[in-house]
């Protein structure tokens, strides 16, 4: 495991949510990216090495949709970098953690990536995310 790779924040209002952390991270959103398996619309901002990913629902099945409607907007997800997503997964399963995913699938901003259910990391669901390469 890794740095924090980034914060995941959902949200009703993505345009409006680019400008409230525009002005807050004093830069605009470099990629807006449709994740289409997932329901959501991404869009990232960077500030140094801070990193936000907003994410908005484009159907009421999505995780987002369902999230916010059970606890509003919010933190939706932590997500930390790691060298090797496959060993990973390993060690964290053997370890007890339940993995929502059976092998790392593609995520936005180049990543392949999985989650761990919050249930395994007292309430905060976690992602793992590797930089993209050809071996998925
Ligand atoms: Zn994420």
């Amino acid at each position: 495991m890794q740095k924090i790779e980034h914060i995941g924040i959902a949200v009703k209002d993505l345009d409006r949510a680019e400008e409230t952390y525009g002005v807050l991270f004093g830069s605009k959103p470099y990629k807006r990216e449709s994740v289409e398996s997932e329901g959501v619309i991404t869009s990232f901002l960077r500030n140094g090495p801070n990193k936000i990913e907003l994410l908005q629902a484009t159907n009421e099945n999505s995780p987002i949709a369902k999230f916010i409607e059970k606890k509003g907007e919010g933190i939706h997800h932590i997500a930390f970098s790691v060298v090797d997503i496959y060993s990973e997964m390993e060690r964290m399963r053997k370890d007890g953690f339940r993995i929502l995913n059976d092998k790392p699938k593609i995520g936005a901003d180049n990543k392949i990536i999985c989650f761990i259910h919050p249930k395994s990391a007292n309430g905060v669901l976690i992602e793992l995310c590797q930089e993209r390469a050809d071996n998925i």
